[in-house]
């Protein structure tokens, strides 16, 4: 695999006219790109990833020009673009006819977000168009964070990665459905808080699969409840559990909320402060590199239950339910 800098960006560009698939970096995850009006393309993203074809993938744009090309926008979806574009925010809207319907899984809707990365702005901007970039990393497997993780995850599959250093949101986009007036519901919970957009949307986020009178609400194709997972078994616990094997312990904070003050061998803090931002940051290289230790099993010790570590809890919970034992 061709490690690209800073100085690639119109090389990158270049490649991506020709429908040549790139790993970039953004905000949140390392991204694979193609070129989103490209269906030739796009189809490569899948294949090299392994992803099914019924996940849709987040179409990145640098411009409200090139999100007018994709998606039809409406009031609400202004309002969340002016407060939070760039930044981690996927809004999902009706699309254009310009998508082909290999990015949007066949849905009439995308997702739509403008990363807040210098390289990613860089890209979008010398291409001129929007890139159809889902998370770097083989179907089902922890995101990656570092250009690292790129390489070691799809070496032989991918030619090209734009390294950019550390992601420093380090969790994936929070995802809103405001595609149909009056809906707004979060599908996938991220480093934007749920409140944060409430206070700019003037009204609630709608939640979960059912509303309040029991109907079926929208839910996101491709989230599904295995997902994002080590290949070392993880296992979220109130307190240390295992006493046989070699067992690598995960910490949110020290001294604190029953955290160790000094932490054992086998134990890693995905912060020292409890600090949401470092664990968010932190989360997807610790567990790459824990999966590179050879353990025998991971436990996360303690998983914080505030409202404000939805997206942890989220991406934990779905790595440990690779795990789960059923009765
Ligand atoms: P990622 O794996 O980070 O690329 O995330 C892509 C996820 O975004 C998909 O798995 C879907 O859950 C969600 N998504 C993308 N497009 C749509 C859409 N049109 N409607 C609902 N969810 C979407
Ligand atoms: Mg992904």
């Amino acid at each position: 695999m061709e490690v690209l800098t800073s100085r690639d960006i119109e090389r990158v560009a270049g490649l991506l006219r020709c429908g040549e698939v790139v790993a970039l970096p953004t905000e949140t995850v390392y991204g694979l790109a193609a070129d989103a009006f490209n269906a030739l393309a796009v189809g490569k993203i899948f294949e090299i990833k392994g992803r099914p074809a019924h996940n849709p993938l987040i179409v990145h744009v640098g411009c409200i020009r090139v999100a007018e090309a994709c998606a039809f926008l409406n009031p609400l979806a202004e309002k969340l673009i002016e407060a939070f574009w760039p930044g981690p925010i996927t809004l999902v809207l009706p699309k254009t006819r310009r998508i082909p319907s290999l990015v949007s899984a066949g849905l009439d809707t995308v997702g739509l977000r403008m990363p807040r990365h210098e390289l990613a702005l860089a890209v979008l901007d010398a291409l001129g168009g929007p890139l159809a970039a889902p998370s770097a990393n083989p179907s089902n497997y922890l995101s990656p964070t570092e250009a690292g993780h790129v390489i070691q995850g799809l070496s032989g599959r991918l030619s090209y990665v734009l390294d950019g250093g550390r992601c420093h949101a380090g969790v994936e986009s929070t995802i809103v459905d405001v595609s149909v007036p009056g809906r707004f519901h979060l599908l996938r919970p991220g480093p934007l808080q749920a409140e944060e957009l409430e206070a700019v949307a003037g009204m609630k986020l709608s939640f979960g699969r059912h509303s309040e009178n029991g109907e079926a609400v929208v839910s996101s194709p491709g989230q599904l409840k295995v997902h994002y997972s080590p290949r070392t078994p993880l296992f979220l616990v109130a307190s240390p559990e295992r006493d046989s094997g070699r067992v690598a312990r995960v910490y949110f904070g020290a001294g604190a909320n029953g955290h160790p003050d000094s932490v054992e061998a086998d134990g890693y803090y995905l912060s020292r402060r409890h600090d949401l931002r470092e664990v968010e940051g932190n989360l997807y290289a610790l567990l790459q590199e824990l999966d590179q230790r050879g353990y025998d099993a991971i436990e996360v010790v303690a998983l914080p239950q505030g409202h404000q570590w939805a997206a942890v809890r989220d991406r934990l919970s779905r790595a440990a339910a690779a795990f789960e034992r059923h009765a």
